[in-house]
């Protein structure tokens, strides 16, 4: 049998299934015995245990997973949920299908608001678990215990959950939900663990199934052979080795350099990538910044950021991308309406310059960053449009005392009239998570149109061409910094199709560090080639990974 899903990186594993609980069942509609106060203090009670316990947990877990449990504990003492059960108990529900209730309905709100927001309403759902577990005197809902190690299988994981679980002892995630930015997968790709998410049929699984799941390709396979076992287990060996080959600048088998460089979500994450052998940042992104404020930064404090950043890359290129709010990343202060479509919305550089002061003082924070370290700061805006979007940007840039100011090239149009723009534009940066998102007309939050996300595709490659090429005929780099750069093969024929350096999630960075180095420049442009005339995603994968290409 052979499950898929949605892989998350590119590992490998092979092991036994353990089986996480299902959640409990719905707490059934009912009226308490009539004594509203003494049901309110039950709860109340329950309320307040949970939230100290995943206060507790969170402490324990450290790290990013401490915000993470520590925003659900404050979930659990929420005034507004606390004043919303207590109403329903006065109205005579029961206390435990008032708290499911009410947790259901603060979720839907936030399932209304789209995207990252939708995302946690998972989290939510776990402290409404924990709460009626409490009540109903069961335990919780959690990760199984095992000493040997095993693939992990679930409806979902919740951050109280993945907080905890023993790094060593999962081999590998498989969700039934969840897509490619749910908690399982922020999760998985900042450990390293693979993951498949939106497996539907996940729960066919039973504990001791042995699997073979390949994240790469999104597949499961339940059971197999030996000699499938025998050979997932050498590959898993080679990706070690490859894991700890010697860190060397990214370059083809013909010397071809490519510089690797880093997608960054704060200054924090820079040591790391350093440590990976990042030879800069090709994307950093400076949301972290703003949300969850209500108010923009002021200069001072976002040039106290980004100085922090640059001290990492002395000497070093540096690609800072302006705020980058709208569709899945809401800001009140800056995109307040309702929009039907927020992907096509107000969003990116469109935000910025209809609240000009805000770009500008991010812009005046970068310039006055630069003047205070050596790095080599690049900045360049997030969804533009053509040539006369890029004139805005780059000329204000260059107002305020940037060297080096480009675009990324995450709209169609932007790609269609590339020549036009690289005479504009220090440089071009290639965002393929939108690109493709936009060429497909595919919502890349959606689990339903997951498909359609595959940068493969033809379509979304020839407008890649387009833009290299005119990057090389006006002499301007061309990098790539979506997710597509993280897939070794794709890697390989984004460089064919003409791009100047890749940009990635660290942990990606040995994989393509060691693709690149199998194939000569010639070799790459005619894999790109052959994927430039095929009819699909799939195809255009198989005629460029097929071994006889490379021989082209
Ligand atoms: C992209 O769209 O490819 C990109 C790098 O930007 P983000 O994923 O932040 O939208
Ligand atoms: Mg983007």
């Amino acid at each position: 049998m052979e499950l898929s899903g949605i892989g998350v990186g590119r590992g490998l594993a092979v092991g036994a299934v353990l089986r996480m609980p299902d959640p409990l069942p719905e707490p059934a509609a009912g009226q308490h015995g009539g004594d509203a106060a003494a049901e309110y203090a039950t709860v109340k009670a329950a309320l307040a245990a949970v939230s100290a316990e995943l206060g507790d947990r969170a402490v324990r877990a450290g790290g990013d997973a401490q915000a993470v449990l520590e925003a659900a504990s404050m979930m659990a003492s929420d005034p507004s949920l606390d004043d919303d059960i207590k109403a329903r108990i006065e109205a005579g529900t029961t206390g435990e299908r008032a708290v499911f209730e009410a947790i259901a309905a603060f979720q839907d709100i936030l399932i209304g608001m789209g995207g990252y927001l939708a995302e946690r309403a998972a989290d939510l759902g776990d402290v409404s678990q924990r709460i009626v577990a409490r009540l109903r005197g069961v335990a919780a809902p959690g990760v199984p215990e095992s000493d040997t190690p095993f693939v992990l299988v679930a409806q979902d994981l919740a951050p109280a959950d993945t907080a905890l679980l023993d790094l060593d002892k999962v081999l590998c995630l498989i969700t039934r939900d969840g897509g490619p930015t749910s908690h399982t997968a922020i999760l998985a790709r900042s450990k390293s663990i693979p993951a498949i998410v939106g497996v539907g049929r996940a729960l066919e699984l039973v504990d001791g199934d042995v699997v073979v799941a390949d994240a790469a390709s999104g597949t499961i396979t339940v059971n197999p052979s030996a000699q499938i076992i025998a050979q997932t287990r050498e590959r898993i060996a080679q990706r070690a080795a490859i894991a700890h080959a010697p860190i060397t600048p990214g370059a083809l088998a013909d010397g071809t350099p490519i510089p690797l460089l880093a997608n960054l979500g704060s200054p924090a994450e820079a040591a790391d990538a350093v440590a990976l052998g990042a030879e800069g940042v090709g994307l950093f992104r400076t949301e972290f910044l703003f949300l969850g404020a209500t108010r923009a930064p002021t200069v001072a404090e976002q040039q106290a950021q980004y100085v922090q950043l640059l001290q990492h890359f002395s000497g070093k290129k540096v690609v800072v991308r302006a705020l980058d709010a709208g569709a899945d990343k809401p800001l009140s202060f800056l995109t307040n309406s309702h929009e039907e479509n927020p992907a096509l919305g107000l969003r990116g550089l469109r935000a910025l310059r209809a609240s000009e002061q805000i770009l500008r003082d991010q812009l005046v924070a970068l310039a006055n960053a630069q003047a205070e370290t050596d790095a080599e700061l690049w900045v360049m805006a997030p969804m533009v449009a053509d040539a006369a979007e890029t004139d805005y940007f780059v000329s204000i840039g260059r107002e305020l005392g940037l060297e080096t100011v480009g675009v990324m090239a995450e709209v169609p149009s932007l790609a269609l009239v590339a020549e036009q723009v690289a005479q504009v534009a220090d440089f071009l940066s290639i965002g393929t998570n939108d690109l493709t998102q936009y060429t497909l007309a595919a919502d890349r939050m959606l689990g339903s149109v997951a498909s359609y996300q595959d940068p493969w595709h033809p379509a979304v490659l020839r407008l890649v061409k387009m833009l290299g090429d005119a990057g090389a005929r006006f002499g301007i780099p061309v990098g790539i910094c979506g997710e597509a750069a993280a897939d070794p093969q794709l890697a390989v024929v984004l460089v064919g199709l003409g791009a100047t350096s890749l940009s990635m999630t660290p942990a990606a960075l040995a994989d393509v560090r060691a693709e690149l180095l199998t194939v000569t420049l010639g070799q790459a442009k005619a894999k790109a080639a052959l994927a430039l005339l095929a009819r699909t995603a799939v195809e255009a994968r198989a005629v460029a990974t097929a071994t006889e290409s490379i021989t082209a």
